[in-house]
C-alpha cells in the first residue's frame, strides 16, 4: 500500500497537509525526523500512517494522558489498533496490553517518558524484545530549556538512542525558535535529521483586536452569534475565570471555569464536559489547553491582554483545527499593559525583565497595529508574509481604502465658507444641501452650499470623524463644538497634499475559505446522530467525525455509500461502522425537502496515482513545447510557432516540473520561490488569483503556477 492509499482507506482523507508526505517518506526510508508544524497542522498522521504501513511497533511518546486517551480511542475507531500504558490503569489491564503486543496485535504504544527509563523500569527490557519500526515523540520542545514548558522527565528521552540505536525517530513539534529546534535534535541525538519546517500560518483563524471598552457588552454581542460553537476564553486571574463563567451562565450560555488553583477532579470534569460538548464555553487561565485536541474551537477570546506573542499564537491555535473559519478576538487597554509591565519584571534578574518587556512590548506594537495582523505574527517567527492576508481586522478595513482628497477639500472648505463658526451636523446638512430652514438663507447662496449631496449623511459622519483623526480639522471643547481648520489644512484646501479615507464598515470578502451552503436542519440531524454514536461508544463527539466532514454532508447530501465514501474523514473502517447512520438521515432528509446528491461540485478525490513511468504522463502537445523549450525558444517565440497562447505554453512546462524533468528554477528566480511557497500553503493551490493578489505585481502567474506544480511533483 502506498501513503495515498493508506490516507484514503485508514484517515478518510484525500491529500497530505503541509509536509506531511515527504516526512513519511523520510520515515519508510528509515530516516530520523525533525517537524516542526503549527498547532492543527496535523502533526499526528505524520508517524500514525507510517505506523500502519511498517512491520513492527511504533512507540509514541506523550507528555500528557487525556491526550493519549484521546488518540488512543481515534485511532480504535479508525481501525488502527492502538493502546496506551498508564500508571491509572490496573494491573490487568496492564497485563492484557502487554499480551497483546507480545502478540504483535498492537500497531501504537502510547507512553509518557517516565515510565521508559526510570530505573525500577522494565518496560524497556521488554520493548527491546519487540520488533520496534518507529519511534515517535510528540510536543519534542519539552526536552528544551529554552521552550516554554520544559518537563524534566524529557530528558530521559535521550537514552533512546544508545537502547534503540537502529530506530528511525520522529520528533514533532509546534514550538519555531531556532535554539529550541537546535537542543531538541542534541538532546534526542537525532542523526542527520531530515528537518521539516511548515509554515505557521493559519489561514483559516482571522485576527481582531477590540479596544477594551464595554468589554462584557461586546463579548455578550460575539457570543450571541455563536451560541452553537464552542470557544475558549481566556482571562488573566483565577478569580476572574470563575466569576465570568458565573455572568455568562447567568445569561443562558453553557460555560465552565478552568484554572490551575481548582481540584484536579472538578478540572478533569470541566475538561470532560467541553470536549464532549456539554458545554460550549470554557473560561480559562492560560493553564487550559495544552493537548487539548479539540477540533472544533470556533474561536478563541483574549479578555485581557496576553504577555507575549508566543503565548498569545498558541492559544489562538486552539482555535480551528478542523480546517473551517475561526475567530480570535482579542480585547485591548493601555492599562492592561501597564499591569503586566509590573509583573514582567524579576527582581534580581535585571536580563530576564528585559527580556520579558521586550516580548510584552512586541504584544502591545501587534494591539496597536495599522498594518495587517497576520504579517506581523509570521514576520515575528521569521517568515515571510506579504502585506495582506484579507482576513484580519485591519486588512479587511484597509481593503477600502481610498483617495478621499476630492472629498476632504470639500469639506474643508465648507468649514472656511462657515467661517469656521458650526458643528458637523450643521456642515454636512450644508454639504448636502439640505432644504431645512435651519440652514440660514445667506448660506444657501454661497457656492459650496450642496457640493456634497451625492454622500450620505452616515457617510459624510465618517469622512469628518477621520478629517479630525488625521488632523485636518479640529473640534472646539465649547458648550456648543464647532469644527476649525488646522496648520495642515492649508495644503489639502491648495490641492499640494493627497487624503486617504478610510470606509468603515467590514467587507464581507473577508475570508478566501467561507462557509458553503449547507442545510442547517440537517446539519442539526447530523450532529445529534454524532453525539449518540458518540455516547455509545463513549468518546467525545469529534471523535467520531470532524464538523467540517458533518458540514460536507449537510451541503453535498451523498446519496449511497460510495458517494458517502468521498466525504473528508470517513474511512474504511468508518464507513462501515457509522456510514448507514448518516446515510440514511441525508437521504430522508433530501427526499423531504426534493433535493439530490451535489457531491459532483465537491472538490473529487484526486485517481490514485498511475503505475506509469514518470515521462509519460505529460502528454505529447506538452512535449513539442518543451522540446521547441529545450532548444532555446522563448514562451512567446513557441506560443507564435505553435499558434498557442504563452500561458498554454506556459501550463505545458509546468508540467515537466511536475514530472521532475525541467528544474522550477528556469522558471522561477530562487527569492521568490519562498514566498510563492508560503502564500500557497496559506491559501491553497486551487485557484491562482488569490495568490496573485496577494503576492502583487512582482509576480506573474507562471511563476506561481510553476512552483505549485514543483510543490505537487511525483515524489
Ligand atoms: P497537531 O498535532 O499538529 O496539532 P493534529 O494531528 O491533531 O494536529 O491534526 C489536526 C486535525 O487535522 C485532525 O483533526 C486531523 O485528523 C486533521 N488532519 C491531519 N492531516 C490531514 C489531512 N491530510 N487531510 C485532512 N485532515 C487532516
Ligand atoms: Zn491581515
Amino acid at each position: 500500500m502506498t501513503p495515498i492509499q493508506a490516507l484514503h482507506k485508514y484517515f478518510g482523507y484525500t491529500e497530505f497537509r503541509h509536509q506531511q508526505e515527504a516526512i513519511i517518506r523520510q520515515l519508510l526510508n528509515g530516516g530520523d525526523a525533525l517537524v516542526l508544524m503549527p498547532t492543527g497542522g496535523g502533526k499526528s498522521l505524520c508517524y500514525q500512517l507510517p505506523a500502519v504501513l511498517l512491520p513492527g511497533l511504533t512507540i509514541v511518546i506523550s507528555p500528557l494522558i487525556a491526550l493519549m486517551k484521546d488518540q488512543v480511542d481515534s485511532l480504535n475507531i479508525n481501525g488502527i489498533p492502538a493502546a496506551y500504558l498508564n500508571s491509572g490503569q490496573n494491573n490487568e489491564e496492564q497485563q492484557d496490553i502487554i499480551n497483546r503486543l507480545k502478540a504483535g496485535k498492537i500497531k501504537l504504544l502510547y507512553l509518557a517518558p517516565e515510565r521508559l527509563f526510570s530505573s525500577e523500569s522494565r518496560l524497556v527490557t521488554f520493548l527491546k524484545s519487540l520488533p520496534i519500526s518507529l519511534i515517535a515523540i510528540d510536543e519534542a520542545h519539552c526536552i528544551s530549556h529554552w521552550g516554554h514548558d520544559f518537563r524534566p522527565e524529557y530528558l530521559m528521552l535521550s537514552h533512546f538512542k544508545t537502547e534503540f540505536p537502529a530506530i528511525p525517530v520522529i520528533a514533532l513539534t509546534a514550538t519555531a525558535d531556532k535554539l529550541t529546534r537546535q537542543d531538541i535534535q542534541d538532546k534526542l541525538a537525532l542523526q542527520n535529521p531530515a528537518v521539516f519546517i511548515s509554515s505557521f500560518n493559519r489561514p483559516n483563524i482571522s485576527y481582531t483586536v477590540s479596544p477594551k471598552k464595554n468589554n462584557y457588552q461586546q463579548l455578550l454581542e460575539f457570543l450571541s452569534i455563536r451560541k452553537d460553537d464552542s470557544g475558549i476564553i481566556y482571562c488573566l486571574s483565577r478569580a476572574s475565570t470563575e466569576d465570568l463563567a458565573a455572568d455568562l451562565r447567568e445569561q443562558g450560555f453553557t460555560a465552565e471555569a478552568y484554572h490551575a488553583g481548582l481540584d484536579n477532579e472538578i478540572k478533569a470534569r470541566n475538561q470532560e464536559k467541553f470536549l464532549r460538548d456539554e458545554v460550549k464555553l470554557m473560561v480559562a487561565t492560560i493553564a487550559f489547553g495544552m493537548g487539548i485536541n479539540k477540533s472544533n474551537v470556533r474561536y478563541v477570546v483574549h479578555y485581557d491582554l496576553p504577555k507575549n506573542i508566543e503565548g498569545y499564537y498558541q492559544e489562538t491555535g486552539r482555535a480551528g483545527r478542523d480546517g473551517l473559519p475561526s475567530e480570535a478576538l482579542l480585547f485591548f487597554s493601555a492599562g492592561d499593559a501597564f499591569k503586566l509591565q509590573r509583573f514582567a519584571k524579576v527582581d534580581g534578574n535585571e536580563e530576564q525583565s528585559r527580556i520579558m518587556l521586550k516580548k510584552l512590548d512586541d504584544m502591545v506594537k501587534y494591539c496597536q497595529l495599522q498594518t495587517c495582523r497576520r504579517q506581523y505574527l509570521m514576520h515575528y517567527f521569521n517568515e515571510p508574509f506579504p502585506e495582506h492576508c484579507g482576513s484580519c481586522d485591519v486588512c479587511l478595513t484597509e481593503f477600502k481604502k481610498f483617495d478621499g482628497t476630492v472629498l476632504a477639500q470639500k469639506a474643508l472648505s465648507a468649514v472656511t465658507r462657515l467661517n469656521q463658526r458650526f458643528g458637523t451636523t450643521y456642515v454636512i446638512d450644508f454639504l448636502r444641501g439640505s432644504k431645512s430652514e435651519k440652514i440660514r438663507e445667506e448660506h444657501k447662496q454661497l457656492k459650496t452650499y450642496g457640493i456634497g449631496t451625492d454622500v450620505s449623511k452616515a457617510d459624510w459622519q465618517r469622512y469628518f470623524a477621520q478629517l479630525i483623526n488625521q488632523g485636518l480639522l479640529q473640534v472646539t471643547d465649547d458648550q456648543y463644538p464647532v469644527l476649525k481648520l488646522t496648520d495642515a489644512s492649508e495644503a489639502i484646501l491648495k490641492g499640494n497634499q493627497k487624503v486617504e479615507f478610510i470606509l468603515a464598515e467590514e467587507t464581507a470578502m473577508a475570508a478566501e475559505i467561507q462557509t458553503p451552503v449547507y442545510e442547517g436542519g440537517l446539519l442539526q440531524d447530523l450532529k445529534t446522530i454524532r453525539f449518540n454514536l458518540a455516547m455509545n461508544e463513549n468518546v467525545p463527539a469529534y471523535i467520531i467525525l470532524s464538523d467540517a466532514a458533518l458540514l460536507e454532508m449537510a451541503t453535498y447530501l451523498p446519496q449511497n455509500m460510495n458517494e458517502l465514501g468521498n466525504v473528508s474523514g470517513f474511512g474504511e473502517v468508518k464507513l462501515k461502522r457509522y456510514g448507514e447512520a448518516f446515510l440514511n438521515a441525508i437521504t430522508n432528509y433530501s427526499q423531504q425537502h426534493g433535493l439530490s446528491s451535489q457531491m459532483s461540485s465537491k472538490r473529487t478525490k484526486p485517481a490514485p496515482r498511475s503505475k506509469a513511468p514518470r515521462s509519460s504522463s505529460a502528454g505529447t502537445t506538452q512535449r513539442e513545447s518543451f522540446d521547441l523549450y529545450r532548444s532555446g525558444k522563448s514562451i512567446a517565440e513557441i506560443a507564435a510557432q505553435r499558434s498557442l497562447s504563452s500561458t498554454t505554453i506556459e501550463s505545458h512546462l509546468c508540467s515537466f516540473i511536475q514530472t521532475g524533468e525541467m528544474n522550477v528554477a528556469e522558471m522561477v528566480p530562487q527569492h521568490k520561490m519562498q514566498p510563492i511557497q508560503n502564500a500557497a500553503e496559506s491559501y491553497g493551490t486551487d485557484r491562482l488569483a488569490p495568490l496573485k493578489e496577494v503576492l502583487g505585481d512582482g509576480y506573474t502567474y507562471a511563476e506561481i503556477k510553476a512552483v505549485i506544480s514543483w510543490l505537487k511533483r511525483d515524489a
